[in-house]
C-alpha cells in the first residue's frame, strides 16, 4: 500500500484485493491541519491503516499515533493531548443512494483521500477542558 504521507492520500492503484496493512511515519508537522488552536507537538506520528478493497466498496480504518497541542483552559500555556479516536472512513465508486451508510465517491484519479478522516479522529480527540497540569493555577496576574 502506497501513502502519501504528507497529504495521506492512497493510490488506489497500489491495493491489492481484500485486506491490506499498512504502518506509517507521517510528518505531522508538514500536514496542513488547519484545525483551530491545535498543533502537533512531535514532527512525526504513526499512521496504522487497514484498507479492505472490495468489488464496492473501501473501507479504511486506522490509528494514529501522535501527540497534539491545544492552549490550556486556565493559563493558555500549550497542553499535550494523545490521539484516542479511531479512523474510519468508507468509499465507493458508485454510491447507492439507499444505502444508510455514508460513503465518498473514489475519485478518476484512484486516490482515496484520508486527511479528512485523520483530521476529525484529532478534532475528537481534543479533550473539552485542556489542561497543562492537573494542578495549573491559572494565569496569575500579580
Ligand atoms: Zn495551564
Amino acid at each position: 500500500m502506497k501513502l502519501d504521507t504528507v497529504r495521506l492520500v492512497v493510490d488506489l492503484k497500489s491495493l491489492s484485493r481484500g485486506m491490506n496493512r499498512g504502518v506509517f511515519t507521517i510528518p505531522l508537522d508538514r500536514i496542513e491541519w488547519n484545525i483551530e488552536d491545535v498543533e502537533p507537538e512531535e514532527s512525526m506520528g504513526t499512521l496504522e491503516l487497514e484498507v479492505d478493497f472490495e468489488d464496492i466498496a473501501v473501507q479504511c480504518s486506522g490509528r494514529l499515533d501522535a501527540h497534539f497541542c491545544t492552549p490550556c483552559a486556565r493559563c493558555l500555556e500549550p497542553s499535550s493531548f494523545d490521539i484516542c479516536a479511531d479512523i474510519h472512513r468508507s468509499y465507493t465508486w458508485s454510491p447507492d443512494p439507499a444505502s444508510e451508510e455514508q460513503r465518498e465517491v473514489i475519485p478518476q484519479s484512484g486516490e482515496l483521500d484520508i486527511l479528512d478522516a485523520v483530521r476529525e479522529a484529532v478534532m475528537l480527540s481534543i479533550p473539552c477542558k485542556p489542561l497543562c497540569s492537573p494542578d495549573c493555577a491559572g494565569i496569575c496576574y500579580n
